[in-house]
């Protein structure tokens, strides 16, 4: 039998770089979040889940995949350039 493939954070939707994406890096997923603000002002305030030791296995439950990211070809026709 085979073991299930190992997800990694940074292919995952919930999970947010620093610093474009945001200002702390981890697990933005909101169950995982250690500190989560309703208000978009505050999103400076929130911290994020430690996705390290989340997913320490690889296994986490709550992995999402990223959508593809569109060609280069298509962001430019989007833009209409
Ligand atoms: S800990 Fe799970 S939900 Fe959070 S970023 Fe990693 S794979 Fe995604």
């Amino acid at each position: 039998m085979s073991s299930p493939a190992k997800v990694d954070c940074h292919s995952c939707r919930h999970f947010r770089h620093a610093p474009y994406e945001a200002r702390l890096e981890g697990c933005y997923l909101e169950k995982n979040m250690v500190s989560k603000q309703k208000q978009a002002f505050l999103d400076e305030q929130q911290q994020p889940g430690d996705h390290d030791k989340i997913n320490r296995n690889g296994d986490c439950p709550d992995f999402h995949a990223r959508e593809a990211k569109p060609s280069l070809w298509k962001r430019l026709w989007a833009l209409g350039a």
